[in-house]
């Protein structure tokens, strides 16, 4: 028989999540990562005092309380409202899009006088159908929001035109009627205290973990080590490329420790205009009030992906979908092995839908709970 129960193939919160709850049925797992952290794209780097969330700015946010009261079993988390502010050409704009927001383009006060002005806006521009996501936010908001709050960002963020992407990337655009600046409408939001590597140890503590550990450099070795496969890592390297590759959006991180306290007084601004080349930039120490008397920033610049940099976004255009509909036909057939998780999904997932899917994953694979046992 086989020394685990379990290989699982990265430690990110798929793999974390799946690996606590077998771990807790009594399973034997192997977690292994080719990075030398654990954590994937929440892991955070201690600098000065302050946690650097590494792989970009993250905010924990949502609306189902079984997934608040489980990560909450890991770490505290503090009351950050995420309240992005946006700088276009050197104007400041509070988001998402609301009273402070309309104040300050066209100077309206009221919400009747805000939504009368946009709907103005949008009056005179006779799109019906749009073609394209230009057509989409200029019919959902008018030209001046799109102009300096949507347009040049989103162009970045993409690396194409407004009017060469689909209409489908932008389905809604809530505009909010409220002086309220908190980006996210959910239930529960915050950081946890400590950082995200405390809710990402507390998953791990009683679970093997191998670092520096490429799953392809050593395939065949690894996987005779377990029963079961777990794998988060890309569907198509998984597969060889057979159907060719996944396009992604990757993104370069430039970090910076500055020798002063307070560089931009907000954890994140989106830089929305053409010329300036990120997207965003976060001053860490804000997502946790920290009062360090240095701060570190990192400056977001979108890149077109490749294989040799990290796959952030996946470009869920008809190409990538007809690709990865075949990678999925395959990964059905695979025996003894789950496949989870953004890159082995293709999927966008934000953090509480990764956890979700993988508790979700873990209790089908791993049948009733411990405690279900215990209460039988
Ligand atoms: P990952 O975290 O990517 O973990 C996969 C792991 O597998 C990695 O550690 C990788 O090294 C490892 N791996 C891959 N291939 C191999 C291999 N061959 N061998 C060994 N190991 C391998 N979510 C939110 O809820 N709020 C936010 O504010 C937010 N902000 C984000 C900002 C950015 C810039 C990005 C990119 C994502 C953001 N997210 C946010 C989403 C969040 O990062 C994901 O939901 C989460 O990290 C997904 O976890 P995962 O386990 O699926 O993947």
């Amino acid at each position: 028989t086989n020394t685990y129960d379990y290989l699982i193939v990265g430690s990110g919160l798929f793999g974390a999540v799946f690996a606590h709850e077998a771990t807790k049925a009594g399973k034997k797992c192997l977690v292994i990562d080719k990075r030398e952290h654990a954590g994937g794209n929440v892991y955070c780097k201690e600098m000065e005092g302050i946690n650097v969330h590494w792989y970009g700015a993250h905010i924990f946010h949502t609306n189902d309380k079984e997934i608040w009261d489980y990560v909450n079993q890991f770490a505290e988390f503090n009351r950050y409202t995420n309240s992005p502010v946006a700088n276009y050409k050197g104007e400041l704009y509070n988001l998402p899009f609301n009273m402070n927001t309309f104040y300050r383009l066209w100077g309206t006060k009221t919400p009747e006088e805000a939504k009368q002005k946009i709907a103005d806006q949008i009056e005179n521009l006779g799109i019906t159908e749009p073609k394209n996501m230009e057509e989409q936010a200029l019919k959902l908001v008018g030209p001046d929001i799109y102009e300096k709050l949507i347009k040049h960002y989103t162009e970045k963020q993409w690396g194409r035109k407004a009017t060469e992407l689909p209409a489908f990337i932008i389905k809604r655009l809530p505009v909010r009627f409220t002086y309220d600046n908190n980006y996210f409408n959910d239930k529960y939001q915050g950081i946890p205290v400590g950082g995200y590597n405390k809710i990402v140890e507390g998953l791990l503590k009683d679970v093997e973990v191998r670092l520096n550990t490429d799953f392809f450099a050593d395939r065949e070795v690894l996987s005779s080590l377990a029963d079961k496969i777990v794998f988060t890592g890309k569907i198509d390297e998984y597969f060889g490329y057979q159907f060719g590759e996944l396009e992604y959006r990757s993104l370069k991180f430039e970090v910076e420790t500055l020798d002063q306290e307070n560089y931009q007084g907000n954890a994140v601004f989106n830089y929305t205009d053409a010329d300036t080349p990120y997207n965003r930039v976060y001053e860490h120490k804000h997502f946790e009030f920290g009062t360090q008397p240095k701060t570190v920033i990192t400056k977001e610049y979108p890149l077109q992906g490749s294989r040799g940099l990290e796959p952030y976004y996946p470009v869920n255009d008809e190409n990538n979908s007809a690709i990865v509909k075949k990678y999925q036909d395959l990964a059905k057939a695979e025996k003894n092995v789950i496949f989870g998780g953004r890159l082995a999904e293709y999927r966008y997932y934000d953090m509480h839908q990764v956890i979700g899917s993988a508790l979700v994953k873990a209790k089908r694979e791993l049948g009733v709970s411990q405690e279900e046992d215990v209460a039988i």
